[in-house]
């Protein structure tokens, strides 16, 4: 059997004044995932933790995806004017589930707002807005006039991370669609990537449990960077060995 990644969902407001709603997640995740082996659980924006605890029992991994900001107040500041919209429904949900994945070891691949939601789960913290916040730093918010698989800056990967090792490289060019960024990696978590302006592009967990963040969008990159499934794969693969009690 292929392993199960959950996927929380973003709130979309309603279409009209007669909608109510819905919970998404862009097509682009599911199907990366589904190119590696893997099958996209869609999670559905609630407030009821049985639900949540219901189909998180289920999951072989959990795929944090891009989205809105992250509301500040879940690390403990006050929002900077530059902060972008917010999804209080959608936070809870993954600031429930997220805590639960690494105090398990379930694997977890988190995607732009995702290795933000990562790091704040582990009780680190955010950049409301890089532009305004680094001085120096390079543009990073390439979006959304620009494809979303342009490569816009590079990164440098720490020799003996997981990234390097399943991307077979220490340098590579990215993607950046996200004005802010991992301030303070967090508890268990370490910084295995950075921008040449010492932006945080990716972060791990420090023990055995296979937890992943990377500010960029592999997912849009699949097609022309192969190392970029190679991401995929290896996480689908750890979720395939939990599922048969091994370990990667
Ligand atoms: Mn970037």
């Amino acid at each position: 059997m292929k392993p199960i990644v959950g996927i929380p969902s973003a709130f979309q407001e309603p279409q009209s004044k007669f909608g109510g709603g819905a919970s998404v997640v862009p097509q682009s995740y599911l199907r990366a995932l589904e190119i590696a082996g893997g099958v996209p659980l869609l999670m559905p924006i609630t407030d009821q933790e049985s639900t949540l605890q219901a189909l998180y029992s289920r999951l072989d991994g959990l795929l944090l995806a891009g989205g809105v900001d992250i509301d500040p107040v879940r690390f403990g500041e006050s929002p900077h004017p530059e902060l972008g919209k917010v999804d209080a429904q959608r936070d809870w949900v993954e600031l429930t589930l997220t805590p639960w994945a690494l105090a398990d070891g379930l694997p977890v691949l988190g995607i732009c707002r995702g290795i933000q939601t990562l790091s704040v789960a582990a009780g680190g913290s955010l950049w409301q807005d890089i532009a305004t916040q680094v001085p120096g730093a390079l543009q990073h918010t390439y979006y959304p006039d620009y494809p979303y698989s342009r490569l816009s800056h590079s990164v440098q990967l720490e020799p003996d991370s997981r990234l390097a090792d399943f991307l077979g490289d220490l340098e590579l060019e990215v993607n950046s669609l996200h004005h802010q960024a991992v301030k303070d990696a967090g508890t268990g978590l370490w910084v295995t990537a950075r921008s040449p302006d010492g932006i945080i592009e990716a972060i791990e967990g420090d023990g055995e449990a296979w937890v992943v963040g990377v500010q960029w969008h592999p997912e849009w990159l699949l097609d022309d960077d192969p190392r970029m499934r190679h991401l995929f794969e290896a996480f689908v693969i750890a979720c395939q060995a939990g599922r048969d009690g091994k370990k990667v």
